[in-house]
């Protein structure tokens, strides 16, 4: 499932493809993602110039000076990208986008066998976009200035429920989904079950920091995919972090060494963590 890195390195490898390129055409060919997609869209967007490809959590954001196109990858989608022409449709490439850049014609193609994912219209500026149902409630992002220790002991104060649970809730910060909550606990020493609303100021600056740590570490481990997403290779442009924690249960902990790593399972998702290094 594509989480918050992926999305990054996608907008970072579409991006020069789309910033400053006319949409020539759109064409849908299954409209029924999670949500349909609005019928008029082609319309919306035909002979218009995107500004800027933008990401909030895990939301792409196609600005144009009308309105916004935002797409979420869901469970499986993928967007690549083809010079020219695109080869013919397989049966989950559901939507085609073709640009015209001042370098040529390029394709962008989403994939999504499971139809998780989304292609929504919202029109207006700034203002609209972040007041729109889809990102009106989330957090910071987890490398905005503003998010640092301070900021998530404040947000955690009288949180009984878990650290783990509370990061993954994403209204505090986006972006730290289930491989990343266990990677940044283990990282700032913090025993995952910890009642959010205990964890000291001092725990939380470490907290916040190791999460932009390992967050930055997974984008610049996709990062040697970009030309993956140039064609159609078939690889999905979804990425492994060499994890430090996750799906480590049983071997020793690589930072002590001395006691093997557990899985516990919270709320129906699995967690790992070192009983030695992470402590409540
Ligand atoms: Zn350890």
């Amino acid at each position: 499932m594509p989480e918050l890195p992926e999305v990054e390195v996608t907008r970072r490898a579409l991006a020069p493809a789309v910033e400053g390129a006319v949409v020539r055409s759109l064409v849908l060919r299954d409209r029924r993602l999670r949500w349909p997609v609005p019928a008029g869209l082609a319309r919306q967007l035909a002979g218009r110039k995107v500004l800027r490809l933008e990401r909030r959590g895990k939301y792409l954001l196609w600005r144009f000076e009308h309105g916004t196109l935002i797409s979420h990858l869901g469970m499986s989608g993928s967007w690549r990208m083809h010079p020219g022409t695109a080869p013919p449709p397989g049966r989950h490439d559901h939507v085609d986008l073709t640009v015209e850049q001042a370098d040529g014609m390029w394709v962008l193609r989403l994939t999504d066998p499971r139809r998780f994912g989304a292609l929504l219209w919202q029109r207006g500026g700034e203002q609209e976009l972040r007041r729109s149902s889809l990102l009106a409630r989330l957090g910071l992002e987890p490398f905005d200035p503003r998010f640092d220790g301070a900021f998530l002991h404040q947000r955690t104060r009288g949180r009984r429920t878990s650290i783990k649970q509370a990061l993954l809730a994403g209204d505090i910060v986006v972006g730290v989904g289930n491989i990343y909550a266990s990677e940044s606990l283990f990282e700032a020493g913090i025993d995952p079950r910890t009642a959010a609303g205990r964890l000291s100021l001092p725990r939380c600056a470490r907290l916040a920091q190791a999460i932009g740590t390992v967050l930055a570490r997974a984008i610049d481990a996709g990062g040697s995919s970009l030309r993956d997403f140039v064609g159609a290779d078939g690889r999905s442009g979804y990425f492994t972090l060499a994890a430090r924690v996750y799906e480590r249960n049983g071997l020793a902990c690589l930072r002590c060494g001395a006691a093997s790593v557990r899985r516990i399972v919270q709320s129906g998702r699995a967690t790992y963590f070192c009983p030695h290094c992470q402590r409540r």
